[in-house]
């Protein structure tokens, strides 16, 4: 697509537009899902502008979501349930590098121009069909070339997020960076270290997400320092690795096994940047492993389940995306899913109070437990009460 043609605006976003011009607002389309439109890659939800406070947004539609009040943005929910940001034009008064006081009653100009790159500085009317875009937007989408509104060095030091978000869209659109701007990126990047580890978090799993080539990510983190300052351990990836990161699909992007991936101490490098305690511990099991089964036998696989239990398949994960081909013993673990063979004491056929009845107690019990387990995972065709109870009083 011609970066000046229409976008493909869908009729929801259209009637949200109509509702507020009806009622005297001034109402554009913005942002990402507008750059993305140009891009040619349509979006079901929309970033407005609007002269409209939150207040007055609120009042107009039925179904509203709160999505960033603080900031003027309020969610309008079309008839497909799909949440539209709609965001009162607005300007930063005050700004320190992480936060950014803001004041309304602006114009749209004005608007477009507290906003970080000139690709994400684009205003469309949708009924109109009228462009707003005072730093030529448009041309750098056409050209691909990632550039910032206004001074660089200027706005990297109101938001030094911006440092991420530019080598972010940089790596996910393949767009080459303007030296002006990629040189003040550089030069602000000490900056990042004041930043909040979570929002440094979402910046990096979004750019594993998105990015074209993982490895052009990598390498952006890298040169412009924002590796040294967060993630020091991506200074140290061997180039075959790279190259192999290079080659992982959109589809196959978890943000966790990437890390893990990229780094030898996932579970440290997500605590530094505040995961979720359920993504940290997903990394100290990829690392706990055992990362492969001692052999290639149907009872090495079970065992092998068993040991590394809920981390299967983030291992088999891992193993293709290092190796970019599935573990020579995945069918094998589908096989052992598949006839529910057990791989837990908890899917024996007996349990800790049938051997109490045989008189065992204290840890006896649960030593016996897993002796049976064992020879299970041996031999599933063992999993009956008989014969387990049988085991049982030999080995008492
Ligand atoms: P995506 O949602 O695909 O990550 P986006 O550009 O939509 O990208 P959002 O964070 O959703 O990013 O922000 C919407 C718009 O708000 C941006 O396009 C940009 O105009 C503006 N914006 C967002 N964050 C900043 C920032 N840190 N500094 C300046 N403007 C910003
Ligand atoms: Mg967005």
């Amino acid at each position: 697509m011609n970066a000046s043609d229409a976008p493909a605006i869908p009729e929801e976003v259209l009637e949200i537009a109509r509702t507020l011009e009806q009622a005297g607002y001034e109402a554009w389309c913005v942002g990402g899902a507008l750059r993305d439109a140009i891009l040619g890659h349509p979006h079901t939800d929309f970033d407005f502008a609007t002269s409209a406070t939150p207040a007055q947004v609120q009042a107009l539609f039925r179904r509203t979501a709160p999505v960033g009040e603080k900031y003027g943005t309020v969610g309008v929910i079309d008839r497909r349930r799909v949440v539209h940001e709609v965001t009162t034009f607005r300007r930063d008064v005050a700004t320190d590098g992480r936060h950014a006081v803001v004041a309304y009653g602006v114009s749209l100009e004005e608007d477009l121009s507290r906003r970080d790159f000139t690709i994400n500085a684009i205003a469309y009317h949708p009924f109109r069909q009228e462009w707003r875009d005072p730093y030529g937007g448009r041309s750098d989408l056409g050209r691909g070339l990632l550039r910032a509104v206004g001074e660089p060095a200027e706005r990297f030091r109101e938001d030094y997020l911006r440092i991420l978000r530019a080598v972010r869209f940089a790596a996910r659109f393949d767009f080459a960076i303007e030296p002006a701007t990629w040189a003040a990126a550089v030069a602000a990047a000490p900056g990042l270290a004041r930043l909040s580890a979570e929002r440094v978090r979402e910046e990096w799993f979004k750019g594993l997400r998105t990015a074209t080539s993982v490895s052009r990510l990598v390498e952006l983190w890298v040169r412009v320092g924002a590796a040294e300052r967060w993630i020091p351990e991506l200074l140290a990836i061997p180039a075959e690795l790279l190259a192999r990161a290079a080659t992982v699909p959109l589809e196959a992007r978890d943000p966790v096994l990437l890390t893990a991936l990229l780094t030898d101490h996932a579970a440290a490098v997500l605590r530094r940047l505040r995961a979720s305690n359920a993504e940290i511990e997903r990394a100290a099991l990829l690392a706990r492993g055992p990362a492969e089964p001692a052999g290639s036998t149907a009872a090495d696989v079970r065992r092998w389940l068993s040991a590394v239990g809920r981390g299967a398949d983030d291992l088999l994960e891992l193993y293709a995306l290092r190796e970019g081909r599935d573990a020579p013993w995945s069918a094998t673990v589908r096989g052992v899913r598949e006839h529910g063979e057990p791989l837990a004491r908890g899917d024996l056929a007996v349990s800790g109070t049938d051997l109490q009845a045989l008189g065992a107690s204290g840890p006896r019990v649960g030593e016996l437990l897993t002796t049976l387990l064992d020879r299970v995972l041996e031999d599933p065709s063992l999993n009956q009460r008989d014969r387990l109870l049988a085991l049982a009083r030999e080995l008492t």
